[in-house]
């Protein structure tokens, strides 16, 4: 194990200097997708067909798989080395420099810690609406202005509606493909919002999603030093939701600013062998687009046939059309154990599907025929007590249309009361 030890990342070095801003906001809490996707169910489990929280049922490569078990005796060391080692071998994959890159357990944290950094009760945060919610909450944690602004008719990002709708804008969260929609926003659109967007703001792209899809990353624009910073994740097409890796792309003095929000944590070793081996797998990314690609578009003709509306996604979800209260359908769904996604109250009508295995897929269309033929329904609704959805005793608020409100606790308003570890309960 003798390797060398000096490199390490300027971030590391300087882990004192934290700024006032970023000590006032160390109470950010990061909400991610299996909290929002199993949020409003009525009872959590394991079992039947999970296609609702946008995992990859096919899991870790085999080579990830290997290295995994291989690393596990070194997991009494830190091994910061193999942080470096994976920031260098993602930098040469995509053309960077190390130090445009940072990597996290997940990209969750460099999401929340970006937006905590360039918005502010000042700097308004700009997203989709439906779009990827956590932004939202992180926002709302520094006080930030939300402005969701409705998806163009073809469900890309309306980049000319979101300036005109924040001049004082910190941050412009840009998901494409977009969740819950599966939907693309082009290269050029998101180069004109880079363009256009008032100055000391940052384009905010999330393309946790993007392998899936024929989009082009904006990859480019972080090399050319625009102010632009770029999430990517291995939780999606590699399979690693349970592992943890992400990572984020941008200017070093951006990437600063982020990290004064999180620190600098030592990352799980398993999840930096298995990205390694992952990303040395050349066939992974290829062979798992045409796998989602060919269930997906095999349930879209199904649907079609049946005369079922969706929207069309270039991604490993879509939006299902039920023409009813989603609510509904998702509960009579899961009491025949296919759990499908959540809802986006801008659209109360759809319920967003993961796309699983094709033996999922077909459990999931021989239920969806049931409910929509009304051979099954459900009356078992989530606990509302109070008006309020429960989940494992935490305590969730849901977005209204249109503004602001808190789904979950945020440093701005929760208090924790008392509970133990692992069933806290919070308040807004
Ligand atoms: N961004 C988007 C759009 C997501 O859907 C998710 C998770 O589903 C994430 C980021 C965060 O994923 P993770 O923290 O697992 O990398």
């Amino acid at each position: 194990m003798a390797r060398d030890r000096s490199v390490s990342s300027t971030s590391r070095r300087s882990f004192l200097s934290l700024s006032a801003a970023a000590s006032a906001a160390v109470a950010l809490r990061i909400v991610t997708e299996p909290m929002l996707a199993r949020a409003a169910k009525h009872k959590l489990t394991h079992e039947g067909v999970m296609i609702d929280a946008k995992e990859n049922p096919l899991g870790p490569c085999a080579a990830a798989r290997d290295a995994v078990v291989a690393i596990a005796p070194q997991g009494g060391r830190y091994s910061d080395w193999l942080t470096d080692d994976l920031v260098k071998q993602i930098a040469q994959a995509e053309g960077l420099k190390p130090e445009y890159v940072r990597v996290y357990p997940g990209s969750s944290e460099p999401l929340h810690h970006s937006v905590a950094a360039f918005a502010s009760p000042q700097r308004s945060y700009v997203t989709a609406d439906p779009g990827y919610e956590a932004g939202m909450h992180a926002a709302e944690a520094v006080k930030a202005r939300v402005v969701k602004v409705p998806l163009a008719k073809d469900y890309a990002h309306e980049v000319r509606a979101m300036l005109a709708a924040a001049p004082d804008a910190g941050v412009f969260y840009v998901c494409t493909p977009n969740n819950p929609t599966g939907t693309l926003t082009g290269h050029s659109d998101i180069e004109l919002l880079v363009e256009k967007k008032p100055k000391g703001s940052i384009v905010l792209v999330d393309e946790a999603y993007i392998h899936f899809s024929e989009g082009t990353s904006v990859v480019d624009l972080v090399r050319a030093d625009k102010d632009v910073l770029l999430l990517r994740t291995f939780s999606k097409i590699y399979g690693m939701a349970g592992l943890r890796c992400g990572a984020i792309f941008g200017r070093p003095d951006l990437l600063d600013k982020v990290e004064n929000y999180g620190g600098w944590n030592a990352m799980p070793i398993t999840a930096l062998v298995a990205a390694s081996a992952s990303l040395k797998d050349t066939q992974l990314v290829p062979e798992r687009k045409r796998i989602n690609g060919a269930i997906r578009s095999s349930v879209f003709a199904w649907l079609d046939r049946n005369g079922y509306s969706f929207v069309p996604s270039q991604s490993n979800c879509f939006m299902l059309d039920t023409k009813r209260s989603a609510k509904e359908v998702i509960d009579a769904m899961a009491s025949q154990n296919v759990h499908i996604g959540r809802i986006w109250p801008v659209w109360p009508t759809y319920a967003r599907i993961t796309v699983g295995t094709a033996q999922e897929m077909e459990q999931f269309q021989a239920a969806l025929k049931k409910v929509m033929t009304g051979a099954v329904t459900s009356s078992v609704g989530p606990d509302r007590r109070d008006g309020k959805l429960r989940l494992d005793g935490l305590v969730i608020h849901t977005y209204e249309c249109g503004s602001a409100r808190s789904v979950l606790n945020s440093a701005a308003g929760g208090s924790p009361t008392g509970q133990p570890p692992g069933r806290r309960r919070y308040t807004v």
